[in-house]
């Protein structure tokens, strides 16, 4: 039997794998989101030795049902190749004896979206082809700085895509505003808007559920869809590294087999630690999910109290990819917490669209329970990054450090010592201005002076991503309010709007 993914705001509204890709977010404006979860079959004897194409293969013939088995290997192979700078796609670094960190900074971008997003646009186009889809698919994503690069370096020059990128102006970093400024492809377009991520994600969305507006682009040939973390074309894809990382655990005698291993996540749009959330449930031997939050401490305060309150001031913090207030996956847990009730689920979004807020009053305290939550300040961000790097003369980014400082807190909090992967989404050379200044104790260093330094503090080798990126042209330098985000969709894609 297919499996079916249900929107978490239309009990009626469900799609195949391959539906759910294509249109992104479910028209009503919900998630398309699991109500039942495959059987996988998780034999860890078998997958300690497997590549990190074949625990692939396994967990994305199960969710992702009705693509065929040479479908999803051509996907597989065109994503997991030569883009990522070592074989092992996602090695695990052991810097103490219960820390281990888990890499998913070896893609083209240097941060954790390039696990998904180097196969979210064959797993597209793909789709499109099943369907006999001939319009040309508008890729429309809100960036904190990281998923708009990754996306675009997907997406470019891919036929029959057009991606456009809206990035906060004041809120990435410079290599990460480089990174996408100079990005090539006569099929991406860049625009920084004056505003936060949250303001951005919220007008993309808007733009989405636009009937008129789609109703526009469809008479000219185009269809929208999204390279957001809510397309479970992103999702099932970040299952994978969970079950990689244990079955790494395994192979180096680190854990046996069914042994209980916490896995802690920086945490932003709740995308990560809910693929975490899905390993765990078809098996994988998880203790606790530890959700860390820089500042912007929206999930721990909900995850402690069961108030979601969105009304409090947006802070840019040195772990951007993690500001933000409107969590959007955390809807998929939601939906999963009221005992995957479409109702219920409706109703709480519907009062943070209108009061900015929610209770969780009756949940699964079993799911709840799951989960463990706290955050870090900008400050103990740094320290952490300073104590990992003279214990293991190891650099972390500040989003990592923001999770390494959180599993301090819960282990002093907790005296759980299980073995604990904290996941790891950026290389330092994408922040290194933080990285150096914490080690160093110096101050207002200038990016590219921080990234040779940060070459000689951390003799890793300078990754393909920002080797020229200082001498690159700049080709995208546009600058909107958010109120003409609609504008410019409308000019770049060259259609009539009002
Ligand atoms: C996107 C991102 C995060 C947050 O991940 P979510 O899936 O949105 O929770 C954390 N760190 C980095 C470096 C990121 O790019």
């Amino acid at each position: 039997m297919t499996l079916l993914y249900q929107s978490t705001r239309d009990a009626a509204n469900k799609a195949t794998a391959s539906q759910a890709i294509l249109q992104g977010l479910a028209t009503d404006g919900g998630l398309f989101t699991p109500t039942e979860l495959p059987k996988v079959n998780l034999d860890f004897d078998r997958l300690k030795d497997a590549s990190y194409q074949e625990v692939a293969k396994l967990i994305l013939s199960v969710f992702l049902d009705d693509f065929t088995s040479d479908e999803l290997d051509h996907c597989i192979a065109s994503a997991y190749d030569q883009k990522f700078d070592t074989a092992t796609i996602a090695p695990l670094v052991k810097i103490s004896d219960n820390q281990f960190n888990l890499e998913l900074f070896h893609g083209s971008t240097i941060a954790f979206k390039d696990m998904a997003l180097s196969i979210l646009p064959h797993l597209m186009t793909t789709a499109a082809k099943k369907h006999g889809l001939t319009k040309k698919i508008v890729i429309l994503t809100a960036t904190s700085g990281d998923t708009g690069k990754a996306a675009m370096a997907g997406f470019a020059d891919v036929p029959g895509t057009e991606i456009i990128v809206f990035y906060p102006r004041d809120g990435v970093s410079k290599v990460q505003e480089l990174q996408m400024t100079t990005q090539t492809g006569s099929n991406t377009h860049v625009v920084a808007i004056k505003g936060n991520f949250d303001d951005a994600q919220t007008k993309v969305k808007e733009m989405f559920n636009d009937q008129l507006l789609r109703k526009t682009l469809a008479e000219d040939g185009y269809q929208f869809s999204s390279a957001n973390s809510m397309n479970i074309g992103r999702l099932v894809p970040q299952i994978v590294y969970y079950v990689y990382a244990y079955a790494q655990l395994v192979k180096s005698g680190e854990v046996a087999v069914g042994d209980k291993v916490n896995f802690a996540v920086p945490t932003g749009n709740f995308g990560n630690i809910l693929a975490a959330y899905y390993a765990k449930q078809i098996g994988l031997p998880v203790g606790k999910l530890i959700c860390a939050s820089n500042e912007n401490k929206v999930l721990t305060d909900f995850f402690k109290t069961g108030v979601y309150d969105k009304k409090r001031t947006f802070k840019v913090t040195s772990s951007p990819s993690m500001d933000i207030l409107v969590s959007s996956n955390l809807e998929r847990l939601i939906f999963h917490l009221v005992g995957n009730s479409a109702e219920a689920t409706l109703s709480l979004m519907t009062a943070l669209t209108e009061q900015g807020q929610y209770t969780l009053k009756d949940f699964d305290r079993e799911i709840a329970d799951l989960f463990a939550a706290d955050f870090a300040t900008e400050a103990e961000t740094k320290v952490e990054i300073k104590r990992v790097y003279d214990a293991a003369l190891y650099v972390e980014d500040p989003h990592t450090a923001v999770a390494s400082a959180v599993h301090q807190k819960y282990m002093a909090e907790t005296n759980d010592t299980t073995k604990t992967v904290i996941v790891s989404t950026a290389s330092p050379y994408k922040f290194p201005v933080v990285a150096v200044e914490a080690i160093t104790g110096e101050e207002n260093l200038e990016d590219f002076a921080a990234l040779a330094q940060l070459h000689d503090l951390s003799k890793v080798a300078y990754p393909a991503a920002v080797a020229g990126l200082e001498t690159a042209r700049v080709l995208h330098d546009i600058v909107v309010p958010v109120s003409d985000m609609q504008d410019a969709v409308e000019r770049y894609l060259n259609i009539a709007g009002d």
